[in-house]
Formats: C-alpha cells, sequence, structure tokens
C-alpha cells in the first residue's frame, strides 16, 4: 500500500518566480482552485527573478515609469535583430502585444514600477524599472497570490508529470515526501538549466566546470525534461547561452548583477598566456558585455584577465569585489600568475598602438595597476520546449496539450534562440505567464 499523500486541485502550477506567480494570480482570478509548488525553500523563492531590474514595454506614449514611445513595430525590429530573425514570428508579435498590457497588471498585483523622476537608474524608453528591483517584485506577487487564496508550498519540487484528456497527475516531492497531486491543468514555468552543472560540462565540455550560474542553484532545467520525455517538441540549443563576463572570486551561485564586469572598454582583456583576446573598444554599446563571456569560455582555463591603470579605473563603475592591484605589472603578473614578459609584451604593443595610432585610446600606464580575474558568468540557455500562442505544450507531432501550458524560460527560446535584448526575460516570463495562467483556468472550467 502505498503512503503516498493524494491531493487534488483545478490549476498547479510548478515555479515560484515571475512566470509561475503571474500564471498562479491570472488562473486564480477567473475563480478556479491554484496551487502553486516552488523548488527553493521560502528565503530563496522567486528564481533568477529575484536578480532582475527592469523589463521591456511596447508602449505608444509616456506613463509615470517610462517616458517617449516604444510601439509594438519598434520591439520587434529589435527582437528580428538580435536573433537575426531566428524566431517564431506570430509568437513574438503575440508576447510583444502583451507586453504592451503587462505593466499595469503587474502594478494591479502589487509591483511597484519605479517612477521616472525618482531614483538613480538609467533613462529607458524601452523598459520599466522594478521599485525594490526583483525582490520587491516577487515579494508583492507572492503577497497577492496567497491574498487571492492561491495555496503555496516551498522546497516543494515537481518531479513527475502524466497527462491525458481528463487531467493531470503530478508528483511532487515536498520536504522529501512525495505527493500525488491531481489537477484539471498543469502550467510549467520552472525556468531553464543553467543550474544543471552536470549537463553544463556535457554541453560546453571543460568550460563548463568553470561557469558561474549568475542566478538560482534551483533551475535544473527538470520541468523541461519532463515534457520533452512525455513527447513535447524541444526548441532551441542547449549549447546557447547568454554568456557574460563575471568576477571570478564572486559565489558559483546567484551571482546576480553585482559581480558582473562591465570596464572592459577602458582596459584590455587577456588570458593566461598574456594574449589579448578581442578589440575591447570594439562594441560600447551596453549590451556588448554579453560578447565577453564566451570570448573568455574560450580560453585556456576559461579564464581571463581584465587590465587596467589607474585612468581607466576611474572610468568603470564601482564592483563588489576590489580589484587585485600592484605597482608594477611585472608584479601585477606575478599576483595573477600570468608569464611577465608575455604580459609586459601584449601591453607594449597596445600603448604602442594607443600613442600612434589611435589617439582616443588611452595607454595603460598610470600606476598603481588594477585587475579582476573573468570567468563567464551563464544567466541562461537557449533552449526550451515549443508551445502556441495561447501558451500550450506542443508535442513533436505538432499538436498542443489542452492542459499543459509553459511559460517564462522553460518556453523562452521559442521567440530566443541567440543575442538577447535587456529586459526581455521578465517581459517574456510575465506575459507568457499571465496567457497560461488563464488559459489553464480555462481548461479547467
Ligand atoms: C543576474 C541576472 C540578472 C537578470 N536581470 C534581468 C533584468 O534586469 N531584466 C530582465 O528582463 N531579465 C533579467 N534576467 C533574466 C530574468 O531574471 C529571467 O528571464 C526571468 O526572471 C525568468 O523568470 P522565470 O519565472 O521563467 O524563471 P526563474 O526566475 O528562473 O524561476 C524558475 C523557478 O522555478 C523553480 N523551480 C525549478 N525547478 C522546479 C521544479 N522541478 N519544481 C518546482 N519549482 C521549480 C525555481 O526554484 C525558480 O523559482 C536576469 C537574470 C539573471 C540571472
Amino acid at each position: 500500500m502505498s503512503l503516498e499523500t493524494v491531493t487534488r486541485v483545478d490549476v498547479l502550477v510548478a515555479g515560484g518566480a515571475v512566470a509561475g506567480l503571474c500564471a498562479a494570480i491570472a488562473a486564480r482570478r477567473r475563480g478556479v482552485s491554484v496551487r502553486l509548488v516552488e523548488a527553493a525553500p521560502r528565503e530563496m523563492r522567486g528564481g533568477n527573478t529575484r536578480h532582475a531590474r527592469n523589463f521591456r514595454i511596447a508602449h505608444d506614449g509616456p506613463a509615470r515609469y517610462v517616458p517617449d514611445g516604444y510601439r509594438e513595430d519598434e520591439f520587434l525590429a529589435d527582437l528580428l535583430r538580435v536573433t537575426e530573425g531566428d524566431t517564431d514570428e506570430p509568437l513574438a508579435r503575440c508576447l510583444i502585444r502583451g507586453s504592451a498590457g503587462i505593466a499595469p497588471w503587474l502594478a494591479d498585483n502589487g509591483v511597484v514600477l519605479q517612477a521616472l523622476d525618482r531614483g538613480v537608474l538609467p533613462y529607458s524608453r524601452r523598459t520599466a524599472f522594478l521599485a525594490g528591483g526583483g525582490k520587491a517584485m516577487i515579494n508583492a506577487l507572492y503577497a497577492t497570490a496567497e491574498s487571492l487564496g492561491v495555496s503555496v508550498s516551498y522546497e516543494a519540487e515537481l518531479t513527475s508529470l502524466r497527462f491525458g484528456p481528463y487531467g493531470c497527475t503530478a508528483e511532487i516531492v515536498r520536504a522529501g515526501a512525495p505527493e500525488c497531486v491531481n489537477s484539471k491543468a498543469v502550467v510549467v514555468a520552472t525556468g531553464g538549466h543553467q543550474a544543471d552543472l552536470r549537463r553544463l560540462r556535457t554541453d560546453f565540455g571543460e568550460a563548463g566546470d568553470r561557469m558561474v550560474v549568475r542566478g538560482t542553484p534551483y533551475a535544473t532545467g527538470h520541468g523541461i525534461d519532463l515534457l520533452v520525455d512525455a513527447g513535447a517538441m524541444p526548441v532551441g540549443d542547449p549549447r546557447s547561452a547568454h554568456l557574460v563576463a563575471v568576477d571570478a572570486r564572486g559565489p558559483r551561485f546567484d551571482g546576480g548583477i553585482v559581480t558582473r564586469i562591465t570596464g572592459i572598454p577602458y582596459g584590455i582583456v587577456v588570458d593566461r598566456t598574456g594574449r589579448r583576446l578581442a578589440d575591447e573598444r570594439a562594441d560600447m554599446r551596453r549590451t556588448h558585455y554579453a560578447q565577453w563571456g564566451p570570448r573568455i569560455a574560450a580560453c585556456p582555463g576559461a579564464i581571463a584577465y581584465l587590465i587596467l591603470d589607474q585612468d581607466g579605473l576611474r572610468r568603470t563603475s564601482p564592483t563588489a569585489l576590489s580589484p587585485v592591484t600592484a605597482p608594477t605589472l611585472a608584479e601585477l603578473a606575478r599576483r595573477l600568475e600570468i608569464d611577465p614578459a608575455a604580459l609586459d609584451a601584449t601591453v607594449q604593443d597596445f600603448n604602442r598602438a594607443a600613442t600612434e595610432r589611435e589617439p582616443a585610446t588611452r595607454p595603460i600606464k598610470i600606476a598603481p595597476l588594477a585587475a579582476w580575474p573573468l570567468l563567464p558568468g551563464l544567466t541562461f540557455t537557449h533552449f526550451g520546449v515549443a508551445v502556441d500562442l495561447r501558451m500550450h505544450v506542443v508535442l513533436r507531432n505538432g499538436r498542443p496539450i489542452e492542459n499543459v501550458f509553459i511559460a517564462g524560460t522553460a518556453m523562452a527560446a521559442n521567440v530566443l534562440r541567440r543575442g538577447y535584448l535587456a529586459g526581455l526575460g521578465v517581459t517574456l516570463a510575465a506575459v507568457s505567464g499571465r496567457i497560461a495562467g488563464e488559459e489553464a483556468a480555462r481548461a479547467a472550467a
């Protein structure tokens, strides 16, 4: 006889970050009973969303939290540019249209947006900033979900899922104990698989062992695996990822935005043999840093070093950890364990070019010198499960599953299989979560 507890609910939502919370709230507001299971303990709830700052929205005119306008066609053009057209365009249009209403919807559900005349965050007509960041958004959405009567379980992991025309059966392991949840519909919003270290090794080789996971350790991709094993169509490439340069001395997980190193255009980046990786000033756009993660991953030992002099240091943003400093280049090389002669030759080459050919570039010469060791920091992988416009999971035979939905990073690869746009992650998650919740409630009713 099995001792497993059996419970019943209209809609089960797996994953308690922005996508799952939007789904749970949207479903509950349609009058069905909702259970949300989050793998993390309460104090770690909210996945990668805890680290987010802003989200991208289409809007025709200024609002309290965004100036000017950013039309849907501009948003789509930006997406087509960064993805080089490799996107599900009808779905992208649907999500972009949904972005136009998502800021007021989040605000109605307790999320506070940064007013334009407050705070120190950069001006952006394309994105709205979250007052208090992603953590504050997560706290607000949990408070709203619970006040509406969504039943929330922490340390509760979706470990198996079966579905058929008459309902779904999920196994949840909660604080070590299995529970069987029967529901009329399920929303899977369990994020990406970037925290599965074994798979990083398989997909990225030795560089995978050195990758720093910038967000939650709970995004192991189990939700995606369950659906793919059950016949869902995978989309994207697990070996394609958003990778940035992060401080090698930061934590393996959850370093968030404070360990990212953005001062690259003010110095030079070398590998451990002292060789420069690329032209640090070739691309100064705000998203240029996403090109550096893959370059660092390709270095020997998947490690590199940003080297600056006092002039460069003055121009970079503050960092969480102080740089390694030294009075001379030889001493800096010794501290970083780089061959001093090779580093000296690289810096001399750079300085010669800077003074002779590129007068706008400043040579590296004002001591003391400073350096940050850099590792590839993984934000998310471009991999997930196919959906239709109502966020139904789509099977390999092209048919949607009527009562199983997917939202957030787990479906983002339908529209984002390469590249990135600032603020896109939260938008895709919130909009797809809201749609999935409404559709799951409809299916359950
Ligand atoms: C450092 C950093 C900064 C970022 N900054 C921004 C930004 O400023 N703007 C932006 O738009 N995007 C940003 N992003 C990306 C953005 O955070 C994500 O795209 C978005 O939050 C994804 O939301 P999600 O709900 O799909 O998944 P996640 O936030 O990753 O959450 C997944 C959730 O599922 C839970 N879970 C996992 N497996 C299971 C399971 N089997 N059972 C139950 N629960 C499970 C996890 O505990 C977690 O709570 C950033 C990401 C990082 C890492």
